[in-house]
């Protein structure tokens, strides 16, 4: 009996988000306008403090990128962040021409090393980019004490976040001057793509909702709704083209309504892999502090060494029985990209390099069924039991 393939991540759409997209097919706007805004003003409902303002982007790649230019990083700065992450978190410094500094990670939750951050210091350094890996926040006392005494800019890349707590405040209402979110197809909720720019600071939530849109002082609802002449606007800088689409902010709307449901979901199949695993060679991800929200993004396993397990022939295994996994992250210091132009060498980064030699992702998402893990976790102790 051949079973049916199991993704390591599938959205969770349901009636309710295709309701709401139909809706606002039929309702005349498409583009960034009512739905836009009600999605924005939900997610700072969410995050439970009314001085933030949210900025809907077309991914967390706009968001972190216009956090970037609204801070006013330029060529000759340098951005800390961690090797273990997607390209993305430092695509968008290089971007604007300033240079991101890599450092390895903490060998418990593989988040960015507060210690290689204070290592990584120059006269250059502007800011930090934490990236909550998997859904675990960074140690954020360390990163904003550190900021603190040097004068640099936090730029949260809070793609894994959602919802995640350190010391029971939400990544979103921390103290970092903007936390970029994603909504892409396989994140805790997706609007197949898009993302939320968070910040308190007025002035630069201002700078990142001009740029989203062209540099234009008036976004395209504003001039169609407002009593001004529709057609008057003034371009103020040569903006980006990062607006969300109403049709994206229907379906974040009734994914944010879910959220409190994914996450008790997600920490079932965490909790149920954390004991079913427990016998097996492996590192399991770890918790968050007690009190704290893991968001479960990931469930990243390692294989322990002594195991003698080759990590590509348990990917194959899984694969020959039709699970599906994926590796987060090939670190940036192997893409030829960063390693040839900043001259990195594994031997830079042997945390982040251990971990990757040993690591999967395994299947981790809402619409998955109990038997659904319960043949990974079979297949697992097949493999290495
Ligand atoms: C997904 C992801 C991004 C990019 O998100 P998009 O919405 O696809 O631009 C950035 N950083 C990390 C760590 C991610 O996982």
């Amino acid at each position: 009996m051949t079973l049916p393939f199991l993704p390591f991540a599938r959205p969770d759409i349901g009636d309710a988000e295709i309701a709401a997209v139909t809706e606002a097919l039929r309702s005349g706007w498409v583009t960034t306008g009512p739905k836009t805004r009600e999605f924005e003003q939900a997610f700072v409902q969410y995050l439970g403090d009314h001085r933030l303002e949210a900025v809907a982007v077309n991914s967390a790649t706009a968001g972190l990128h216009l956090a970037l230019e609204a801070l006013g990083l330029g060529p000759g700065d340098e951005v800390i962040a961690p090797t273990l992450t997607f390209t993305a978190t430092v695509e968008v410094v290089r971007y604007l021409g300033a240079d991101p500094v890599l450092v390895d990670v903490d060998p418990v939750t593989l988040n960015i090393d507060p210690e290689k951050i204070r290592a990584a210091i120059t006269p250059r350094t502007k800011a930090i980019i934490p990236v909550h890996y998997g859904g675990l926040a960074c140690d954020m006392d360390a990163i904003f004490s550190i900021a603190r005494t040097h004068g640099l800019k936090v730029v949260e890349d809070a793609a894994h976040a959602l919802p995640t707590t350190w010391k029971g405040a939400l990544v979103g209402q921390l103290a970092s001057d903007v936390t970029a979110f994603s909504f892409y197809a396989n994140k805790t909720i997706t609007t197949g793509e898009g993302g939320m720019a968070v910040t308190r600071n007025p002035e630069i939530a201002q700078r990142m909702r001009v740029m989203r849109l062209h540099g234009m002082n008036r976004d395209a609802f504003d001039r169609f709704t407002s009593r001004a002449p529709a057609w008057y606007y003034e371009v103020i800088a040569p903006g980006f083209k990062y607006n969300m689409t109403d049709v994206a902010a229907a379906m974040g709307v009734e994914q944010l309504a879910r959220l409190p449901a994914f996450v008790q979901r997600r920490q079932q199949l965490a909790a149920r892999y954390h004991q079913q695993l427990a016998a097996l060679p492996l590192t399991l991800p770890a918790n968050a502090p007690a009190g704290d929200t893991h968001a479960w993004h990931l469930y990243v396993i390692r294989l322990n060494e002594e195991a003698g397990h080759e990590r590509d022939a348990v990917i194959q295994a899984l694969s020959d029985q039709g699970i599906g996994t994926s590796v987060h992250y090939v670190p940036l210091h192997r893409h030829p990209y960063w390693r040839d132009r900043y001259q990195l060498t594994p031997g830079m980064f042997p945390v982040a390099e251990a971990a990757y030699q040993s690591m999967i992702s395994i299947p981790m998402f809402t619409a998955m069924s109990d038997a659904d893990q319960d043949r990974v976790i079979a297949t697992l102790h097949e493999v290495l039991g």
